[in-house]
């Protein structure tokens, strides 16, 4: 016996006896269920709008493999050979049952996921369409024609042949589904709130189809026209429990509505029993359809959740690991160009040196041509020098570990201001609003972050004004913030985010020289220090700019 695939199921070899046990059993049950169907035939003996069979007949082949076929051909055969006609119109019936199983099962195989149709709302409607819709046209046509033409049917094929199809295309997608559904995958035990949520879709099934299909509350009319109703419980069902809530509860609410209506309660009921029965099938069929789409629509969309959590999940891990990895970068470009800058020093250092050496031992020897030359390689040279100790400076900001403490601001400021002249009268005039409030940070941070603001505040100026500078302190939330107020040229408000950066000028450089990295360093000592920085500026209207810092003690705290 050949092994062979069957979406989501290796069908094993299995011994002889027991796929004849396993055909055997599928004949009998196709024989039971066959007989209950036709024990509902109205128009023709052979004919019922209500025939499980079909739905059992294919979930088995879907489920275990078409090489059971044989079961729903003997089951078949029994079912008819018992009912009426003759042996060659009962074979006839046989082969077209055994085939609407056969091709159905192949079709939602081929194109509509086999078990797993359920899942997605397109394989849902692809089983519908193939193993109702153009299976059940097999059995039906084979069927009706043979009766006729032997002489068994005397009622309008048309209407056989529909009440023969109804019956097969609605078991398909409403049986068939059901035991597809619940016995593809194992069953977990529900959770205690679940389960007591499922009794409540049972109890409203029962009080919605005992209330308009079994005249449970008194009424005159029996046969108010509230069908409908029962879709609730079913949707229901289908938004909370899926596929296999939408299925159980479909199959068990048609099987009520139909015994209610065959007892003459309900709208579907006519006098015709034919009738009612098309018209209860049509009620199911639409009904169970319903539910099957939202079923598979919600389980799309779980999955569709499901699928973009792990992406998220992923996504964060591969953004963490590229960090890291740009950190690292970063880590060791900084390193790079804080060893080459410090390597750079030392060949400088000997430009300056030979230079002033030569100017004081050959200088008389010089024209004034060459002396003017030999300024501008010290000059030159001494603006290398400064901006290799910024980089450097820079660098060792971003580098070193350092230990926060408090800070004397107050004390700190004054001894800056005291140990440059540039910051003091005639050149300047700075005052300080004391007592500054003390910080919580690193004392030579804090002095790169006063240093380079003040330099800028004494050299930003227009020419022939003094630089005025104002220090003082304001507390909030827990923290400090020195402002640093100057009479300056200002900054224009489009300006004001870059400045921070590296590199980054207003002005030129004609006018003030500079390399754009004094505020970059101001910010980095800043940040370093759990601090921030920013400014306030107007063009002509002088500049504040302001350093954030946590206070000393939680004696500003609010
Ligand atoms: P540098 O002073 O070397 O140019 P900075 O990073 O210290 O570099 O400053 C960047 C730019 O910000 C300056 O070039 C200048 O255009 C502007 N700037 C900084 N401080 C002031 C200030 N107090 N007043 C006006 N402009 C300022």
């Amino acid at each position: 016996m050949k092994t062979e695939r069957s979406n989501g199921f290796h069908v094993i070899p299995q011994p002889p006896a027991l796929y004849v046990a396993a055909v055997v059993l599928l004949a009998g049950v196709y024989f039971v269920t066959g007989k209950l169907g036709l024990s509902l035939a109205f128009l023709n003996a052979s004919a019922s709008a209500f025939w499980p069979p079909t739905g059992i007949a294919l979930a088995t082949l879907i489920l275990f493999g078409r090489r059971f076929w044989p079961g729903v051909f003997i089951g078949a055969f029994l079912v008819n050979f018992t009912t009426q006609g003759s042996l060659w119109t009962t074979l006839a019936i046989a082969c077209g049952n055994t085939l609407e199983a056969w091709v159905g099962a192949w079709l939602v195989m081929r194109f509509a996921s086999g078990a797993k149709a359920f899942d997605k709302l397109h394989t849902m409607l692809s089983f519908v369409g193939l193993a109702g819709v153009v299976s059940a046209s097999i059995s039906a046509t084979i069927g009706v024609t043979s009766l006729t033409l032997a002489g068994f049917n005397s009622k309008p094929f048309f209407s056989v042949w529909l009440t023969w199809w109804l019956g097969d295309f609605v078991s398909a997608f409403l049986v068939a589904p059901f035991f597809i559904v619940w016995l593809n995958k194992p069953i977990s035990l529900p959770r205690p709130v679940r389960f007591v949520e499922a009794l409540g879709v049972c109890a409203a099934v029962l009080a919605i189809v005992g209330f308009v299909f079994f005249g449970w509350f008194p009424d005159e009319d029996k046969n108010m026209p509230l069908g409908y109703l029962a879709l609730l419980p079913l949707l229901w069902a289908a938004f909370r429990f899926g596929v296999r809530g939408a299925t159980a509860t479909a199959l068990a609410t048609s099987l009520l509505v139909l015994v209610g209506t065959l007892h003459g309660y309900g709208p579907y009921f006519k006098a015709d029993k034919n009738a009612s029965m098309l018209f209860v099938q049509a009620f199911i069929g639409t009904m169970t359809i319903t539910a099957l789409t939202v079923a598979a629509t919600m389980s799309e969309r779980r999955r569709a959740e499901e699928a973009l959590l792990r992406n998220e999940a992923e996504l964060e891990k591969l953004v963490e690991q590229r960090t890291a990895r740009l950190q690292q970068s970063v880590a060791e470009l900084e390193a790079f160009s804080y060893s080459l800058s410090h390597d750079m020093r030392a060949p400088l250092r000997a430009i300056n040196m030979f230079t002033q050496c030569f100017v004081e031992d050959y200088g008389d020897k010089c024209d004034q041509t060459g002396l003017d030359y030999l300024k501008k390689v010290r000059s030159s040279s001494e603006r290398l020098d400064r901006l290799i100790q910024d980089v450097l400076t820079l660098s060792g900001t971003a580098n070193h570990q350092i230990q926060l403490q408090p800070v004397d601001t107050d004390k700190l400021i004054h001894q800056i201001i005291s140990e440059r002249p540039e910051f003091q009268p005639p050149h300047a005039c700075v005052a300080v609003q004391s007592p500054i409030h003390s910080v919580r940070g690193h004392e030579a941070s804090l002095t790169q972050c006063v240093t380079n603001l003040l330099s800028n505040g004494v050299k930003f100026v227009p020419s022939g004004t003094k630089p005025r500078i104002s220090i003082r302190s304001e507390a909030q939330n827990g923290h400090i913030r020195l402002w640093f107020e100057d009479n300056g040229i200002g900054i224009d408000g489009t300006s004001k985010d870059r400045l921070f950066k590296i590199f980054e000028r207003v002005h030129g450089e004609a006018r003030f020289p500079g390399n754009g990295m004094g505020l970059a360093i101001v910010r980095k000592a800043a940040e370093r220090m759990g601090g921030t920085v920013g400014v306030e500026s107007e063009v002509g209207k002088g500049s504040r700019f302001w350093v954030q810092l946590p206070a000393a003690t939680s004696e500003y705290q609010i």
